[in-house]
């Protein structure tokens, strides 16, 4: 009864959800442990029975509309999403056919890979340097249909600079798809880092996607967007559902859009405690992949002991990743906390590596 694709595909791996109502420290799904805009909560205590009562608004043309002139583009350029997730299902299903081949570099994030394979799309993965940089050349020679860039990458929270972003999506003929999740991670001081939503007015095979999730802080509400040339988005829209993003999720989303400064300065709290985690790390002589540019730190434990430390820090109630695959085995992935949690994770740390 089972498509057989469907039937020898892996199913995708979240983090770990610990259960309710247990103390724990939770840094295994780069979730923003700052609260979301003050804004969002009011606009959540603002929802009426009418509204709940009504369809959502289709089109989700006010957040649209928000976003379209945060990034300097028309609407009919961006397309709101049930989180990322529900885009990354829309491209495949609007750009991609069974045997089509998906160019990415490895490691990234694997839901790529888990919708491709439930597509039937062939997943080439292009295997990043020694130091986990992409390369950019093999991505453009690898013949594929389509392109996936995560860009800060996950879980390497490695940036391609603009000049390489540029090169790629220039050279390329067919559809880059750039994941910007972790992007607000990556300024400086105060600057916002360079998006290559810039490219869109050039360039109409370039899909962008963004997401609510983690600068944002409100991976419960699941809103996430993509960006991307007219035709592309269009074919997007005939794909999804036609009430595809609920009513309270598109006034939390709104709300949060409108205090922007909330947002970059969590962002900017989290970077600096990437900073001074990072080093501490090193102290404890790990190996820290890097510099990153998101609010995770992908590094390798002394003596590569990620397995036996990933367990022994869940068994203090303390979550992180640890991937099961090549490349990552002996690596570890922390989600930045506060710093009184990194503080935490480090004295854990300090006792299971001495
Ligand atoms: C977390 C994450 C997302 C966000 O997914 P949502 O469905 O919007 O929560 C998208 N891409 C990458 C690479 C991520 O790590």
């Amino acid at each position: 009864m089972i498509n057989p694709h469907i039937a020898a595909m892996a199913a995708y791996e979240p983090g770990f959800q610990p259960p309710a109502g247990q103390r724990t420290l939770k840094l295994n799904a780069n979730e923003n442990p700052y609260p979301p805009s003050p804004l969002v909560m009011d606009a959540l205590r603002g929802i009426t029975e009418r509204e709940l009562r009504l369809y959502p608004d289709a089109d989700c043309a006010e957040l649209r509309r928000e976003l379209a002139a945060l990034h300097g583009v028309d609407e009919r350029n961006v397309l709101i999403g049930s989180g990322s997730d529900e885009l990354i299902a829309l491209l495949f299903g609007a750009f991609l056919s069974a045997g089509d081949t998906v160019a990415m570099p490895y490691p990234t994030f694997t839901r790529y890979e888990s919708v491709a394979a439930m597509h039937g799309v062939r997943c080439r993965y292009v295997p990043t340097r020694d130091d986990y940089s992409v390369d950019a050349e093999a991505l453009l020679a690898s013949g594929a249909k389509a392109l996936v860039l995560v860009n800060p990458n996950a879980p390497t929270g490695l940036l391609l600079p603009p000049s390489a972003m540029a090169d790629i999506v220039a050279r390329f003929a067919g559809l880059v798809v750039v994941d910007e999740a972790y992007l607000d991670f990556a300024g400086e001081d105060g600057e916002e880092a360079w998006s290559v939503t810039e490219l869109l007015n050039r360039h109409h095979n370039l899909l962008v996607l963004r997401t609510f999730s983690k600068s944002y802080a409100l991976c419960g509400a699941r809103v996430g967007y993509g960006i991307g040339g007219e035709t592309l988005i269009a074919a997007m829209h005939k794909c999804r559902g036609s009430y595809n993003v609920n009513t309270v999720s598109q006034q939390l989303a709104l709300a949060a859009c409108r205090d922007r400064s909330h947002m970059l300065r969590s962002a900017d709290a989290v970077r600096r405690t990437r900073i001074r985690f990072a080093a501490q790390l090193c102290r404890l002589g790990f190996d820290v992949v890097g510099p990153s540019q998101t609010n995770f730190l992908l590094c390798r434990p002394p003596g590569g002991r990620a397995t036996a430390i990933c367990a022994e820090l869940a068994a203090r109630g303390i979550y992180v990743r640890h991937f099961d695959a090549p490349r990552l085995a002996d690596m570890l992935r922390i989600s930045i906390g506060t710093d009184a949690e990194m503080d935490e994770v480090l004295a854990a740390l300090e006792v299971l590596v001495s």
